[in-house]
């Protein structure tokens, strides 16, 4: 058929108007078979690792087998070298030495390796009624209610004071117990019913159910509880004191799976931000001798604001990064201020059930590829770093050469709220930051959806950061 002239108004539409398009619709028949090759090892990182600590201890055996070695202070480094620091066992720092010199700066992802979950609070264990509770301390943004009434799993460690740490991870193998919250029948929800979301279920009432059973040849108070104590000293060897000296996490047991017939999302527990994480942490595994070094950063704390020695705030990392310096004699400083940062966490995608609190012609779509985010932030950008246009013009060019789909976009509606990432933490260091990452369905929530051509795409793009010259 002859293609039917186009006219002026179209031309000029086409090379003036600013139309981003699905991914689906440009995507090649290469990139699909890797997308979908990609996805399938996401969902199995995110079903190994459902802590910070999981994911650190994941990512040092994936990285060894790739090539990594621990860095130690004063290590001689040549181009092509692969190292890495683990801070704590909770945060990862991961570098490939570049042909080029430290003073020319480095390529960082930075994305962070925590989610929101219930920790247990330090004195935990209580009996009521014949059975047995944990009471639990929310760690990060999450809406209460929807952490009731769904299959929780144990994770975590405990650290007993003679020095040795038990590792405890229950729930997440077949066969093994859960635990659950349990949710107010909706016969006797009337009162709750009427009150807003927020003060429906109170942090307080976010008890675990974890035994029911009464100690047997025993005529003291709460045999149900001994009995759990009874058990834990049995698997464990702890003691009801030992929990003060815990992390113990209790997690929604919900395996990471494909959502919808065409399979074209992936439901599960943790993609803020381990689907960042685990596109940049795949994409440094694949480097060779890229001209600039590329670090790569699991942080840890992002969600409660970055703080603690394995938050981004932390020091560590610059202390990773002078180390590094030191080995070519090159002041940090002059290293920062020439390094460039991707600050790779997710950010919300558009979901027409709540189209009111969006901004449709700045939000990011499902299946559009990586969201970048000139600023995050809250009330007028308030805690954001605001990437300069230079920035964002220098990412727009790097993902265009390689063939990355992106998108632009802002959280939502500016009243609506707002959130922050480590960019500012990053961009307070001397260094250009700019936000990226997975647009998420349902973020913070226990089972969060993200679509698979956005995390293969984020993945991409993380790779293009790194090869950047
Ligand atoms: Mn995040
Ligand atoms: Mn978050």
């Amino acid at each position: 058929m002859e293609e039917k002239q186009k006219t002026a108004g179209a031309l000029r539409r086409e090379a003036l108007c600013y139309a981003p398009k699905n991914g689906f619709d440009r995507l090649s028949a290469e990139d699909e078979a890797a997308m979908q090759r990609y996805c399938e090892d996401y969902k199995r990182f995110l079903n190994a690792c459902k802590t910070e600590r999981e994911c650190a201890a994941e990512a040092v055996r994936m990285a060894e087998a790739k090539g990594f070695r621990p860095f130690v202070r004063g290590m001689e480094l040549k181009p092509g070298d692969k190292v890495y620091r683990s801070n704590r066992g909770k945060s990862l720092l991961l570098a490939v030495v570049g042909s080029r010199p430290l003073s020319e700066g480095v390529n960082i992802g930075a994305a962070h390796i925590d989610s929101p979950r219930l920790d247990l609070k330090p004195n935990p264990l209580y009996e009521d009624c014949e059975m047995a509770y944990f009471k639990t301390h929310y760690y990060g943004g999450l809406r209460k209610y929807q952490w009731v009434s769904i299959p929780l799993e144990l994770r975590g460690v405990i650290a007993r004071k003679d020095g040795s740490v038990i590792s405890v991870s229950l729930g997440g193998q077949p066969g093994e117990p859960r635990f659950v919250i349990n949710d107010l029948l909706p016969h006797l929800g009337v009162e709750q019913s009427k009150k807003p979301l927020s003060e429906a279920i109170p942090a307080e009432t976010l008890n675990i159910l974890v035994g029911g059973r009464p100690f047997q040849d025993d005529d003291g108070a709460d045999r149900v509880k001994l009995t759990v104590l009874d058990l834990l000293h049995q698997k464990y060897g702890i003691t009801e004191a030992d929990f003060i000296s815990a992390e113990l996490e209790a997690v929604p047991a919900f395996e990471a799976v494909d959502i919808g017939f065409d399979r074209s999302f992936i439901g599960g527990y943790g993609h803020d931000d381990r689907v960042c994480a685990y596109a940049e942490f795949a994409a440094i595994l694949e480097l060779e001798t890229p001209a600039r070094t590329a670090v790569c950063i699991l942080a840890d704390k992002e969600e409660i604001g970055s703080e603690g020695v394995s938050g981004m705030q932390s020091a560590a990392f610059d202390t990773f990064m002078s180390d590094l310096c030191d080995s070519q004699k090159v002041p940090l400083k002059a290293c920062y201020e020439k390094s460039f940062c991707l600050s790779a966490d997710v950010t919300a995608a558009y979901d027409p059930n709540y189209a009111d609190v969006y901004e449709k012609r700045n939000s990011a779509r499902v299946n559009y590829g990586m969201g970048l985010c000139k600023y995050t932030g809250a009330r007028g950008k308030s805690g954001s770093s605001d990437a300069s246009a230079e920035v964002v013009a220098y990412v727009r060019r790097v993902l265009d050469e390689a063939g990355v789909f992106w998108q632009m976009a802002e959280l939502g509606k500016v009243d609506a709220g707002g959130g922050g990432t480590v960019a500012c933490y990053m961009a307070n260091r001397d260094i250009d930051t700019l936000d990226a990452g997975v647009p998420v369905l349902a973020m913070h929530s226990p089972f969060e959806t993200v679509s698979k051509l956005d995390c293969y795409m984020t993945y991409k793009g993380m790779k293009a950061v790194y090869e950047a010259e």
